[in-house]
């Protein structure tokens, strides 16, 4: 299958349709595209929520460049900006929109962001989505602004109105204020049962809502589509994934595009984090579903992002499995494409490789590596750190991928096989049976993993019989010395632990008998304070290391000493197993996929600095690939030779580029 290039694109009602019209089929076939994407009231053109008239107005005056674009074969699709819309920035509802607005938990309410609860709302966006549906567009999106979280101005999001109060006491039988059901909801300790039944409340009235928006546009011959956000948010909404791809698909695969990739220019550090997110999507999707991501690039334009890094992103789109890319290149403005026409050539000159990976990386593909495990259920089983946040119910899951893609280790979102990762509150999320078929392999634990594995009964199988976290005020720890061979570049390698947010808490444990000491934790005159690195055999057969601090979801510190440190500790935890892996550089970034037959790999490198050489570890169970497939910053693709392991590059890798593992 190849590629599907969505342009998104939003002209308002100052422009001349004749004018666009020319331009936008011109641009449609200048960057090869297959389907426009029509927004309207979006971003700067969004006056809060716009009336039947103008909704009415929009549709009619932008009919001419729709019919052209269907008359060359392009197809279009919808995405009005707001459903509940996203943020107020100052916008009003209108004088006859008497909407109940949503409220945060402190009981701060919108200007222009609405309850989905309201009833005369609810009306009022079905008659949108009718009008919408008539027009026959091939997908309808519902914008990801259809969440509770990140609406500004609010303190995390809504909705906790009175209309939401009121379906929660009715539901239960209660007679609970907002201010109650917050403070039980985060409660520190087991949670309290109201936080599920809240999050059911919740999603269960969504899932109604969005069912109905389903049938209103099923009706006309539309799908419904979803955009989704960061999934540790969503996680704090109680979303249940099967449920929405049900209430989004009902009998016909969802149709699905997820968020992955930063707006602007980022580090080349990021790129595990995008893997990492992309990858939690796809774990979670149903096999059957047309999944097409977010090439976002907001706020457009070269100086923005760069384009081989916004080819880096769709191709990362593809070798994760993709059935298209919902590209945002053009801003909401209705600025003229020809402003920058760099934009369509560089879509044109990248399509024959975005092809190539659609067919090389069909969506049957899973990523191998170490697991990275998570769940839906995170935010419904997290112990909360107290503050009484809402806030507090996110949690971060994307810690230990960073830190090990960052190290040149492949890891997948999923549970593994061999081993597996864990970091802080999401430990809390694990079943019993999980823990258990985890400890029984290999399990790395961080710190804050460790302090709850061991709440949670499982101190003899991680080789801990007491323990609690600590800061530098507890212990002067400023240096973690490398004092065992095995598990270090060499002995009495440093790696600091003294400045950075990974290192603020961290965890000290009584040890019990038999755990191997790898490292220690030294204050500023080079005496011990503390142990470093631990590693335990337990009686279930298991391999768990345990690292005092905790790998943070932004600051990566990397080092050769740490990098080494982690990679012989992981390769320790696989014992018999092998794992993929990447050296010869900074950033260098594996990634391997199979369904069980083919196996395909790819291998990254995000660093400025240039690389010609690259150690490669195929992962348990792949044929040592027959060819090695260099693209280049631009979309080109150049033979690269892959020998005993080593994959030689005639031409330099340079920052955003990556090598394909695949099969001549
Ligand atoms: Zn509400």
């Amino acid at each position: 299958m190849p590629s599907h290039y969505t342009l998104r694109m939003q002209f308002g009602l100052h422009q001349s349709p004749a004018d666009i019209t020319q331009k936008i089929v011109t641009t449609a076939r200048l960057a090869m595209a297959d389907e426009i994407m029509l927004f309207f009231f979006a971003e700067e053109l969004n006056d809060g929520h716009d009336t039947l008239e103008r909704i009415d107005q929009w549709i009619e005056h932008s009919r001419p460049y729709r019919q052209a674009l269907q008359e060359a074969g392009v197809a279009l699709s919808l995405n009005p900006w707001h459903s509940l819309l996203h943020t107020d920035r100052f916008r009003q509802r209108k004088p006859d929109q008497r909407w109940q607005g949503m409220v945060d938990q402190h009981g701060t309410e919108c200007t222009a962001v609405v309850c989905p609860l309201d009833a005369d709302w609810r009306a009022y966006y079905a008659e949108t989505l009718r009008r919408y549906a008539r027009e026959h567009f091939r997908v309808i999106w519902i914008d990801d602004d259809i969440r509770f979280h990140n609406h500004g101005p609010l303190d995390w999001g809504g909705c906790f109105c009175p209309l939401h109060v009121a379906e929660f006491n009715r539901r239960y039988g209660l007679q609970a204020t907002r201010a109650a059901i917050v403070a039980n909801c985060t409660a520190p300790g087991e949670p309290h049962p109201w936080r599920a039944m809240w999050m059911d409340m919740w999603d269960d009235t969504q899932l109604a809502l969005i069912t109905n928006w389903r049938n209103i546009v099923e009706a006309e011959g539309c799908r419904l589509g979803l955009m989704s956000s960061e999934m540790g948010q969503h996680a704090a909404e109680g979303r249940y994934w099967e449920r929405w791809w049900q209430a989004f698909g009902g009998d016909q695969p969802p149709v699905h595009r997820p968020h992955f990739w930063g707006y602007g220019e980022c580090a080349g550090a990021d790129l595990p984090e995008f893997i990492m997110r992309l990858d939690q999507n796809r774990s979670i999707q149903p096999e059957a579903i047309e999944s097409d991501p977010e090439i976002e690039c907001f706020n457009y334009g070269r100086w923005n992002k760069p384009f081989r890094q916004i080819g880096a992103q769709m191709a990362l789109a593809h070798i994760l499995g993709s059935t298209g890319l919902n590209i945002s290149l053009y801003d909401f403005m209705g600025n003229d494409p020809d402003d920058e026409p760099e934009r369509a050539e560089f879509l044109c000159a990248w399509r024959p490789t975005l092809d190539w990976l659609a067919d090389q990386f069909p969506m049957s593909l899973q990523p191998m590596g170490i697991g990275v495990p998570w769940s839906q259920e995170m935010g419904r089983r997290k112990h909360t750190d107290g503050s009484g946040n809402w806030q507090s119910l996110v949690c971060s899951t994307r810690g230990w991928g960073r830190w090990l893609m960052g190290a040149g280790l492949a890891c997948t979102a999923r549970p593994a096989p061999a081993v597996n990762a864990i970091a802080g509150p999401v430990a809390w999320s694990c079943t019993d049976e999980q823990l258990h078929a985890w400890l029984a392999q290999g399990l790395l634990l961080d710190g804050g993993a460790a302090h709850i594995l061991l709440q949670r009964g499982f101190g003899p199988h991680i080789g801990v019989r007491d323990g609690r976290m600590i800061t530098q005020a507890d212990a002067c720890y400023s240096v973690e010395e490398c004092r065992d061979p095995a598990f270090s570049l060499r002995t009495g390698a440093g790696i600091s632990v003294n400045a950075g947010p990974y290192a603020a808490t961290i965890f000290q444990g009584d040890l019990l008998p038999g755990v191997r000491l790898a490292s220690m934790l030294c204050n500023p005159t080079h005496e011990d304070v503390g142990h470093g690195l631990t590693l335990f055999e337990n009686a279930l057969g298991g391999r768990v290391a345990i690292v005092p601090w905790q790998p943070h979801d932004f600051v990566v510190a990397m080092t050769i000493q740490r990098a080494v440190q982690l990679r012989n500790t992981l390769r320790y935890l696989a014992g018999n197993s092998t794992l993929g892996a990447a050296e010869g550089g900074p950033w260098l970034t594996p990634q391997f996929l199979t369904d069980g037959t083919i196996w395909r790999g790819a291998v990254w490198n995000t660093s400025p600095d240039a690389i010609r050489a690259i150690t490669l570890t195929l992962p348990e169970g792949m044929p040592v690939p027959t060819a090695a497939v260099h693209v280049d910053g631009e979309g080109q693709r150049h033979a690269a030779q892959l020998r005993d392991g080593q994959l030689q590059l005639d031409r330099p890798l340079h920052q955003w580029e990556f090598v394909v593992l695949t099969d001549a």
